[in-house]
């Protein structure tokens, strides 16, 4: 009875720790929440769970055992507290309350690591460096001032922006044209188009001067082109355009053999011309870390993103990729089993897994997901 009243006691102590997210609880113990199958430390970031889903567990070696899977955020399999993944997180606060203040030195040198050291470490765990995360932040916050219909100059100046040069600059890179292009729907830019036959019907590949902006399946060239238009309104396309002829056999090639690295296998991949919001980008390059043969869940890929309750944000990421296949978004599949959604059809996300299933017929794991889907 007094061994039941001492545990009692110290899951009640646990329990407190995790609701005030105390990072070095003495006994170096994980929580595991049974609705998401997931185990903490108790000091991560994510949403605090109910008590009644709670399970504790002395070490991440128990959870595992259990069933559970370690949280992508606070690692709790990776021996003690994770300094690191802390020290990211607040880089991306000091970013995301500031992109202009903070300069690398400053970061790396709250992280206690050298510039060079943070970068990686950074890069590693957003997917994009320290800078380019500035970048897209004050991207979004510039397009949202678009988008909410101010002159191209407030928007600038509401985006935080302390002058136009800096903003056209960003902005060229982030939204991918310049501030009045986006406004205009890409009017002044110039995108060259060209389509194929490729295993899955015919593909579309589009890009700009600085690279692959789209590619799209289709059963049919008028449609395609036709999607392509509504994405850039104003922008010139020309078809047969040589920026769309270089890239085409590389992105045919990737789709018929998936299995040989990827885009980034290519023998010289060619640069990416991607616009989205700095969430969008974080999810496009989690996608392409996804090996050819493997799947991961919605909610994996959100855990994997650092915001595992984002699970629909996560999906309509997937579902807004502009380039199919380069950026993997089939790869990710329902926790059910069940294949989710593609933007091109469901038959050629089935045929573009059950290709790179065939390719990696070892995964037996795969091949046991592939019959059940
Ligand atoms: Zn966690």
């Amino acid at each position: 009875m007094a061994a039941a009243a001492s545990q009692d006691a110290r899951a009640e102590a646990r329990w407190q720790a995790v609701q005030a997210r105390r990072p070095a609880a003495d006994d170096g113990f994980v929580y595991a929440v049974a609705t998401t199958g997931i185990f903490c430390r108790p000091g991560c970031a994510s949403r605090r769970p109910r008590r009644e889903h709670v399970r504790f567990f002395d070490t991440a070696e128990a959870a595992v055992a259990a069933g559970f899977r370690p949280c992508r955020r606070c690692r709790p399999d990776h021996g003690a507290a994770d300094p690191q993944a802390e020290a990211v997180a607040r880089a991306r606060r000091r970013l995301e309350a500031d992109p202009d203040e903070p300069c690398l030195a400053d970061l790396a040198a709250e992280a206690g690591l050298s510039p060079g050291h943070f970068r990686r470490v950074f890069q590693a765990r957003v997917g994009l460096s320290p800078k380019q995360y500035a970048k897209a932040v004050r991207a979004d916050r510039l397009r949202a001032a678009l988008e909410t219909g101010a002159t191209v100059t407030d928007a600038i100046f509401d985006a935080g922006y302390g002058g136009t040069a800096r903003a056209h600059a960003d902005a060229a890179a982030g939204l991918g044209m310049t501030a009045s292009a986006y406004r205009k729907g890409g009017a002044g830019e110039v995108i060259d188009h060209a389509q194929a036959d490729c295993r899955l019907g015919r593909v579309l590949v589009a890009a700009t001067p600085r690279g692959l902006c789209a590619v799209a399946f289709g059963d049919d060239d008028g449609a395609l082109v036709a999607d392509l238009r509504a994405r850039f309104p104003r922008a010139t396309l020309q078809a047969g355009g040589p920026a769309a002829r270089a890239v085409l056999p590389t992105v045919v090639r990737l789709v018929a053999a998936p299995e040989e690295g990827g885009w980034d296998g290519a023998p010289d991949p060619p640069p990416l011309d991607l616009r989205g919001t700095a969430f969008q980008m974080r999810v496009w390059a989690e996608l392409r870390r996804i090996p050819p043969g493997q799947t991961r869940t919605y909610a994996e890929l959100a855990a994997a993103v650092g915001q595992p309750s984002a699970t629909r944000a996560v999906a309509n990421a997937c579902g807004s990729n502009p380039v199919a296949a380069v950026v993997p978004c089939h790869r990710v599949v329902r926790s059910d089993g069940g294949l989710g959604g593609y933007r091109w059809g469901l038959a050629r996300k089935r045929a573009l897994l059950d290709g790179e299933a065939e390719a990696d017929r070892d995964d037996e794991d795969w091949e046991a997901g592939a019959d059940r889907g």
